[in-house]
């Protein structure tokens, strides 16, 4: 019996120039890595319904796992019942929701990054020193509000370069800035140039505000970015990091660029005419959902994906003390 070893499967020439690349590192930061597993352990420790206010990270595919694990996401502590439990979200929360937790006796555990208790610190401190404080960031994110709500009268927002003729402050020798952990490095940088232009002995804060990891995602999708003809960003809409990753991608020179939550808002017509595509993700994307888009583009005949490594993570946080210390009293009581 002969055996047909078949012919070799000829690539077209817009098959033979494909590739994927991925970049790394991308998807789940140290903040929002602490704060899912927070949820995850309050559940196991307490029992559910555990009550979380906001959504804990801003990602629809993580906060309905939650839910479907027993959580419930509400958005003021008013939907929390007196005494229950409540997680606080990675964005954090101002002083005065932690008044509101205190009178409706609620046991809350605070999820909030370190990095971004960081800025809270600075506002603090630079509202002690009297400085006006301008706050780079976009009007109603939670974490912008969380932040400006440690010092609601030295604080005023400042959402872009554009923004700034309009400032007004008591002593232009007395003025400090701070950013949204999230924001574009190059965005930022440029808004804090046009504030120094108007306000030369403008104060800086003790180091950069924009977080490692919403850092290194940008460098990494300017990598992968440049000779791109499709970026796509995994990422949910909420997502300042996510969202910010399409545009660094854009300015980089990726031909086009889009967000989605999951594979199953790709559209097919993206691809037409596509060789070159590049995948990420945002800061509080699982990696099964970047998973899912890869399979997506194998599917449809475009080759494995090749990582391009810009930078190596190992940070990790300890999960918030008043979890740990309930950890530690349940396992000293065998349970
Ligand atoms: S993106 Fe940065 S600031 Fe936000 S949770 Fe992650 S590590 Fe923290």
């Amino acid at each position: 019996m002969s055996t047909d070893l078949g012919t070799p499967a000829v690539l077209s020439p817009d098959e033979a120039d494909r590739a994927v690349r991925l970049a790394a590192p991308r998807g789940y930061c140290a903040g929002v890595d602490r704060a899912v597993i927070t949820v995850e352990k309050a559940l196991d420790l307490y029992g559910a319904p555990v009550y979380v206010r906001k959504q804990i990270v801003h990602n629809k595919h993580v906060v309905s796992n939650l839910e479907s694990r027993g959580a419930i996401f509400v958005e003021e502590l008013h939907e929390v019942p007196e005494g229950a439990t409540v997680v606080f979200s990675a964005h954090g929360v101002s002083p005065e929701v932690h008044r509101q937790a205190e009178v409706r006796s609620l046991k809350t555990i605070d999820a909030t990054c370190p990095l971004v208790t960081k800025v809270h610190h600075e506002a603090k401190r630079f509202a002690a020193e009297d400085y006006d404080i301008l706050l780079i960031g976009h009007e109603g994110h939670e974490e912008v509000e969380g932040t400006a709500g440690e010092a609601p009268d030295h604080i005023q927002l400042v959402q872009g370069p554009d923004d700034v003729k309009n400032i007004e402050v008591r002593d232009p020798s007395r003025v400090s800035w701070l950013s949204q952990t999230t924001l574009s490095v190059d965005e930022t940088l440029e808004t804090v140039a046009a504030i120094r232009e108007r306000f030369p002995e403008l104060l800086d804060p003790p180091s950069d505000d924009i977080c490692y990891a919403t850092q290194n995602r940008q460098l990494a999708v300017k990598e992968i970015a440049a000779d791109a003809d499709l970026v796509i960003v995994v990422g949910s809409g909420n997502s300042s990091n996510s969202v910010r990753l399409v545009e660094v991608a854009l300015e980089a020179g990726a031909k086009a660029s889009y967000r989605v939550d999951d594979a199953s808002e790709i559209d097919e017509a993206w691809l037409d005419g596509v060789a070159k595509v590049s995948v990420t993700s945002g800061a509080s994307v699982p990696e099964d959902l970047v998973e899912g888009v890869l399979d997506f583009l194998t599917e449809r005949g475009y080759p494995d994906a090749q990582a391009v490594h810009t930078a190596e993570e190992s940070l990790i946080f300890a999960l918030p003390p008043e979890l740990r210390r309930d950890m530690r009293a349940a396992q000293s009581a065998g349970k």
